[in-house]
């Protein structure tokens, strides 16, 4: 609500607390406006599922959840499952482990000045580029498989189904260009940076949050450059690095967490 309390934050860094609300938020709010999943929703959501229990490198037992649902999921070999068996499977997981996905919503990084702004959508980018940058880091997969995965989400269960709509559209564009992980990092960020472009002094923008081409030069000084007709460019090297580091595991806060 709007009368909670403001956490205070880094407006540089990325917040665990924000990745695990997108997690709760995902899965138990909007898969469960799917009363049964069929189909290419269920094959969108086994590779989601798949993705999160390979790559997201949160606490152990948020990891230890993700892997028990996923294993569950994966032994479904029917053309549909109910929401309500995969939820009971969620939510049963710590009763043999110490697994266990934190109920609730606690937006840090991703508080909006007032409650219609930002949170969720917010926490969805951040959690794709953190698993973009984490799948580099362990190297060695199919370049596309995590923007395959968040592809299949957004267009099965992504509540904001014209920002579904536009997605699709740019994935269908030019996501096949990816052939590396690293291009897979930089794509999504320059994605990120049209859909913000497109959001500009929109009515949806946060006016303490206003929409601009990130990193701006006083996060990566470096990331930016003129051209001699006096045109921005960027220094994809340098930007490739930059995210690379700003999305680490390493380097996301624990503060706030339940
Ligand atoms: P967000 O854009 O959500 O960004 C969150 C944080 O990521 C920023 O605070 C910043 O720290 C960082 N960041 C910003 N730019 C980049 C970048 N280029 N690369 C890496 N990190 C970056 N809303 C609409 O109204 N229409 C749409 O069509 C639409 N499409 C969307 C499609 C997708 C797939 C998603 C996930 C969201 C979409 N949204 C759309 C929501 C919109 O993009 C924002 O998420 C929302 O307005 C909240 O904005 P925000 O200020 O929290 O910043």
């Amino acid at each position: 609500s709007t009368e909670e309390e403001w956490r205070p934050f880094n407006k540089t860094r990325v917040y665990m607390s924000d990745l695990e609300s997108a997690l709760h938020y995902s899965l138990r709010v909007e898969l469960a406006a799917h009363v049964t999943i069929t189909g290419a929703d269920l094959t969108a959501l086994k590779k989601y599922i798949n993705v999160l229990a390979t790559y997201f490198s949160g606490r152990p037992s948020v990891k230890s959840a993700l892997k028990a649902v996923d294993s569950w999921l994966q032994e479904q070999e029917g053309t549909e499952i109910k929401y309500s068996d995969f939820r009971d499977v969620l939510d049963s997981v710590g009763e043999t482990s110490d697994a266990v996905l934190p109920e609730g919503v606690q937006w840090v990084g991703c508080q909006g000045s007032q409650a219609r702004y930002r949170g969720y959508p917010c926490s969805v980018w951040n959690l794709f580029h953190v698993l973009t940058v984490q799948a580099k880091e362990i190297d060695d997969s199919d370049p596309l498989e995590v923007l395959q995965a968040m592809r299949g989400y957004v267009k099965s269960f992504f509540g904001c189904r014209p920002c579904a709509t536009h997605f699709e559209s740019m994935a269908q564009e030019n996501m096949n260009k990816v052939t590396s992980l690293s291009d897979a990092v930089l794509w999504l960020w320059s994605q990120h940076n049209r859909v913000n472009n497109r959001l500009a002094g929109d009515l949806s923008e946060d006016p303490h949050f206003p929409k601009i081409q990130w990193p701006p030069p006083e996060l990566c000084p470096n990331c930016h450059s003129v051209k001699w007709t006096g045109e921005h460019s960027w220094n994809r090297e340098e930007v490739s690095a930059f995210l690379q580091n700003y999305f680490s595991s390493d380097r996301i806060l624990s503060d706030y967490l339940q």
